[in-house]
């Protein structure tokens, strides 16, 4: 057996290969958060030192842990990238919030379909977030062990189960599998069950899994992993001693270290005391790193959310990163380590990353608050094209200077707040009775839109 020990954050490694970034999307209980856990769970009870790592908002499943896991389907000689980093957060809202010099953080997706329940409005949006910000993707066809007749083979490749089941089972999935493929070409692309396609460039591969018994689960990393081999090879050659890049997937409190940074870091390595900016709610943020933390591994947690402390990290990783001054850090913003280029320069960069969000306003229009940046844009893109105006579009909680900003736009209709994934300040709160200003808040995007749309036809009736 290779060495399975790829932990590239404490020994830095001097490739130039990084890890592909896969995020996992779908709708709600189409078995997202199960199929993560199945790829961790898999990946454990190969029991080799180093089969996984798991990183702060991240897991990471080193080549040679796929290869076992996929068997004769990845052969770990073929392959030169180093493994694949999930996510751990699934979901498109996630997804978008996560954005990487105004792409996708993600390098590839997969995206979860339950085959009893085919596309969903989760689906639908998650398709057109794949399809603006060009990200290739795999489709997970999942929940295939709830066929009528299925006998599940969790141990051999789906393609086998499928080929020796009855005609009746392969039938009865077939037609659930060909409705998906149907629908995927209906929203404009063309797709396959994943052993017909060719090429998997603009052709969607459809892999039938179940994150429950594990059939497919090896196909769908094989996929993951051959696509990125042989199309993406060339974005992952990045200089893994550069100065980090990242993007911060939350802001949390931590007890000891104040305000951290949850970060995934796309590009170059973070070391302790690298100077860094931030992008923060009043603009760029300019701070040292004080320490890097990562969970320790589980065999050695004796407590809940123990961390060890490391020197540098190097991408492709998620990590914690402790510093001053991080309380207006904004989820969904950039990171970037300065070293060896002119503070001003960077800065700079941010600025223009932050700024790279223009959400077109009117005169007259809704407030809209957000919890991330990446939230704010799906959000502003979801209402251009229920073509719903929009008075302010801002990253944050709902304050009472929102409710006095909508309250002034003239026509009743307009006197509403969206809100995605935010809280209310108790004072705002008293400022909407007063004010006669709506709220909907919400964490579902298509709901806020629905929201709105069904509080204005009650209005336009009232006053016929
Ligand atoms: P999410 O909302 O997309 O993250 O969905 P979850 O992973 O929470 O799954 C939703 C429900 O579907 C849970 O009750 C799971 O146990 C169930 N589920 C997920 N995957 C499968 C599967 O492959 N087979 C079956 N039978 N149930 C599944």
């Amino acid at each position: 057996m290779p060495d399975a020990n790829h932990d590239t954050d404490a020994d830095v490694d001097p490739g130039s290969l990084r890890t592909p970034i896969v995020a996992v999307l779908g709708h709600v209980d189409h078995g997202k958060t199960s199929l993560l856990d199945k790829i961790r769970g898999s990946a454990v009870s190969e029991g080799e030192a180093g089969a996984i790592t798991q990183h702060i908002g991240a897991t990471a499943v080193p080549l040679d842990t796929v290869s076992s896991m996929a068997g004769d389907l990845v052969m770990a000689d073929d392959f030169d990238l180093p493994g694949l980093l999930f996510i751990d957060t699934p979901g498109h809202h996630s997804f978008s919030t996560l954005r990487a010099r105004g792409g996708a953080l993600a390098d590839i997706a997969v995206l979860v379909v339950d085959v009893n329940d085919g596309f969903q409005p989760q689906t639908e949006e998650a398709l057109d977030i794949l399809r603006r910000t060009g990200t290739p993707f795999v489709v997970a066809a999942n929940k295939v062990d709830t066929t009528p007749g299925w006998n599940p083979k969790p141990d051999s490749p789906v393609k086998q189960t499928y080929d020796a089941q009855s005609d009746r089972a392969r039938q009865r999935l077939d037609e659930n599998l060909y409705e998906i493929i149907g629908q995927l070409s209906d929203a404009g692309f063309s797709a396959d069950l994943y052993w017909r396609v060719q090429n998997f460039q603009g052709n969607i591969g459809v892999v039938p899994v179940s994150a429950m018994t594990g059939e497919g689960v090896p196909d769908l990393l094989a996929v993951l992993m051959g696509l990125s081999q042989r199309y993406m090879k060339n974005e992952m050659e990045i200089d893994l001693g550069g100065p980090g890049k990242g993007t911060v997937l939350e802001v949390k409190d931590e007890k000891g270290f104040g305000a951290t940074l949850d970060v995934v870091l796309y590009d170059g390595t973070v070391t302790e005391g690298d100077r860094i900016v931030v992008g923060g709610v009043e603009g760029p943020i300019v701070t040292e790193v004080r320490a890097l933390l990562r969970p320790r591994a589980l065999s050695e947690i004796r407590t809940e959310q123990e961390f060890e402390r490391l020197d540098s990290v190097q991408a492709a990783s998620g990590v914690k990163l402790a510093a001053p001054d991080l309380d207006d850090a904004m989820a969904g913003a950039p990171v970037r380590v300065v070293r060896g280029r002119p503070l001003e320069d960077v800065i700079e960069e941010v600025e223009a990353e932050l700024s790279e969000i223009e959400v077109e306003t009117a005169e007259q229009g809704v407030v809209v608050k957000a919890d991330t940046l990446g939230s704010l844009e799906a959000m502003a893109n979801a209402l251009q094209e229920a073509e719903i105006p929009i008075l302010r579009a801002e990253v944050g909680d709902i304050a009472p200077r929102d409710v006095a900003v909508a309250s002034t736009a003239n026509e009743a209709e307009n006197r509403v707040i969206l809100g995605f994934n935010v809280d209310v300040l108790p004072d705002a709160e008293r400022e909407l009775d007063r004010q006669d200003v709506r709220l909907f808040n919400h964490d579902v995007i298509y709901q806020l839109v629905e929201d709105y749309e069904e509080f204005v036809e009650e209005r336009q009736r009232e006053q016929q």
